[in-house]
């Protein structure tokens, strides 16, 4: 494992300015500094999409989640207001590639029922100890991956991260349960982190299975590219687990219903709020198992 110690670490709240749970948590924080004091690393609060919030919205221009390849921040023909946030956070705690900030801690949420899932864009020996740490002293956490090339995660501006993404609560609300849920992962990541720095870890588990995503499923739509159909209830609230082929995925306004075709998947986001600008259905996974140390 990498040797250099974790000594600032960013929690992100607000990269959808309607997931109320990280924005409100990281006002808690502000307010309770208590709280959340580590002893061997520094922390900063950011509110990524302060418009967004205030219009009660998940972006105003484009997604500030899928606006972070080095690319994108780079291009000065990029004006948006979420272009413009991505420069400016990749100034305030990166740039990205040799970035200020050690680690950065990302936080979400699903209309879908979700449980605690934690998003992993590499899978190197700290951040399967990391999702290992959590998994093993919290309920219903699943792991998953998203790898790609120059990612497009505000995350992935500092070497280190995770994203936090807890659910079900539907957008631009609290909810008791699913904040008390983000608030303890991000407890057990920073409590992860003064392990790891104080070489204090304890042994991790042999194994993490991990769900790696490959692919998205997206609405049925008339050839006009209007919506013709729904999530079937077949699949409706069946996050992480099998989606078998033959099995009924929509149900169309003409009353017949649409089949799955394809090899057996594991399906997540099952008619996620959020997926609806993209006319995204679900997201498909499949999973694997990584071998930790
Ligand atoms: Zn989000």
């Amino acid at each position: 494992m990498e040797r250099e110690i974790v000594n600032k670490v960013a929690i992100v709240g607000g990269t959808h300015g309607n997931e109320y749970t990280g924005i409100y948590l990281l006002e808690k924080y502000h307010e309770y500094p208590h709280l959340l004091q580590p002893k061997t690393f520094e922390v900063e609060y950011l509110l990524a999409n302060p418009e967004a919030f205030k219009q009660n919205r998940r972006y105003l221009d484009r997604d500030l989640n899928r606006s972070f390849r080095l690319a994108d921040i780079k291009d000065p023909l990029l004006v948006g207001y979420e272009n413009a946030r991505a420069k400016e956070i990749n100034d305030q705690v990166g740039p990205k590639g040799d970035a200020r900030v050690d680690m950065i801690i990302d936080l979400h949420t699903s209309t879908a029922p979700m449980g605690v899932n934690l998003v992993l864009t590499k899978t190197d020996t700290f951040h399967l100890m990391l999702v290992d740490y959590v998994q093993q002293r919290m309920d219903d956490v699943t792991v998953t991956l998203e790898q790609q090339e120059d990612h497009h995660f505000l995350m992935t501006v500092a070497d280190r991260h995770v994203l936090v993404e807890v659910g079900p609560v539907p957008q631009g609300q609290l909810k008791h349960e699913v904040f008390e849920k983000t608030e303890q992962a991000v407890q057990l990541i920073a409590e992860f982190i003064e392990h790891y720095n104080q070489h204090s870890l304890p042994q991790p588990s042999e194994s993490i299975d991990i769900y790696e995503y490959f692919g998205v499923m997206y609405l049925p739509t008339d050839p006009l590219g209007n919506i013709c159909g729904m999530v079937h209830k077949n699949i409706q609230d069946r996050d992480f687990q099998t989606l078998q082929s033959g099995e009924p995925i929509f149900h169309l306004f003409n009353g017949e219903d649409e089949c799955y075709e394809g090899e057996n998947c594991t399906i997540s986001f099952i008619n996620e709020a959020a997926y609806y600008d993209e006319k995204k259905a679900f997201s498909m996974s499949k999973r694997r198992t990584f071998h930790i140390g």
